[in-house]
């Protein structure tokens, strides 16, 4: 590459710029989250899982072509071993290129962790908790974690992190208890985000048992609460209301109800190498091939210009019918959630 040209940003065929990638270092998960993946999720084979070299050379070359902002996610990013290894590394391109480093995690290990991220530069985390009430949250998780997702959602904050709270909606299941969960994380001083489930990897139930429009809780909160539309914007498809009484903001992800693709700035690659430029879709470009290639840098780049031509202009998610298979057979565990 001659010095003066710098690398071509990234954009897509309905010119969305990418600067957003969240990267999967694991698929691996010490929950089995029902919504998610089945008890007995075969996981992939370790030989095919990039190393942490390859994570690290490839996201530089990401951050080489505009990428701004990387999230780190899995499967459970905090249960692989060399991770913080990573956010030391890529800890230091902020400044440099990247502006954020982020991490979606369980909690279940952050107590361990929390103060290794803030020093290697992370500022804010998404911590996934769809309840506090511990014989729920092992119903829903298939573990009885409760008590350590706490104590790691603690120990960020005593160190300065901030953090989010991701909760899936599940009808049935946290449906009621959203308020409590809400009115919790506020008082804790965390803005809270509820996604809806979307329909990625078999599971042993069946979604639409579950399956939670995010209109109909926001009609509920209404009831409850005076909710304000706030202008605060993450990079992420969440839209965000202020509520009055809890002092708080609450985002809403709504994949199925309300298609937010217009705005997409983001791609996803897999532990393995795989580059989904789409969550909801099957185009895919493999990355591991070209980082082991003779040319890494060339083929890399070429790769991520097939990723460009090939992002689609919208998912096609629905959770419409019982027994449907789901809309795409990769779990959100491999993609990255
Ligand atoms: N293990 C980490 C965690 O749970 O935060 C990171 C990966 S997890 C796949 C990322 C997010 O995806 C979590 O907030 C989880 O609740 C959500 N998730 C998993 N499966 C989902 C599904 N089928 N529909 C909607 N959200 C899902
Ligand atoms: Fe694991 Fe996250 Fe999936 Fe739950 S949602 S099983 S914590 S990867």
């Amino acid at each position: 590459m001659n010095a003066a040209t710098p690398p071509a940003p990234l954009v897509d065929g309905f010119d969305r710029r990418i600067t957003y990638l969240r990267l999967s270092v694991t698929d691996r998960c010490d929950l089995r989250c029902t919504y998610c993946m089945p008890e007995a999720m075969q996981f992939l084979p370790r030989k095919e899982v990039l190393s942490l070299e390859e994570l690290h050379q490839m996201a530089l070359g990401f951050i080489e072509r505009g990428i701004t902002k990387i999230r780190l996610t899995g499967g459970e990013p905090l249960v692989r071993r060399d991770v913080v290894e990573l956010v030391q590394a890529l800890g230091r391109k902020l400044g440099d290129g990247l502006e954020e480093l982020t991490i979606t995690t369980n909690g279940t290990q952050l107590a361990q962790h929390a103060a290794a991220l803030a020093d290697a530069g992370v500022k804010r985390v998404n911590v996934s908790l769809d309840t506090l009430d511990r014989a729920l949250f092992e119903q829903l998780s298939r573990r009885d974690r409760l008590q350590q997702v706490l104590a790691g959602i603690a120990a960020a904050k005593a160190v300065g992190l901030d953090i989010k709270i991701n909760a899936v909606a599940l009808k049935g299941l946290n449906e009621t208890e959203l308020p409590t969960l809400i009115e919790w994380a506020h008082g804790e001083g965390h803005d809270v985000t509820l996604i809806e489930v979307m329909p990625l990897g078999e599971i042993e139930g069946d979604r639409v048992d579950h399956y939670l429009p995010l209109m109909a809780v926001r009609e509920a909160l209404e009831q409850r609460w005076t909710l304000t539309e706030s202008t605060h914007a993450t990079g992420g498809p969440a839209r965000y209301v202020d509520v009055a009484e809890t002092g708080g903001r609450l985002g809403f992800i709504t994949p199925l109800t309300n298609n937010f693709c217009a705005g997409c700035n983001r791609i996803r690659v897999t532990t393995t190498g795989q580059l989904y430029p789409c969550l909801g879709g099957g185009e895919m470009v493999d990355l591991r091939g070209a980082l082991r290639s003779e040319e890494p840098e060339a083929q890399l780049a070429a790769a991520l210009d097939e990723a460009m031509r090939i992002k689609p202009e919208r998912h096609h998610f629905a959770i419409a019918q019982r027994g449907a298979d789901p809309a795409q057979p990769r779990h959100m565990s491999v993609t990255g959630g």
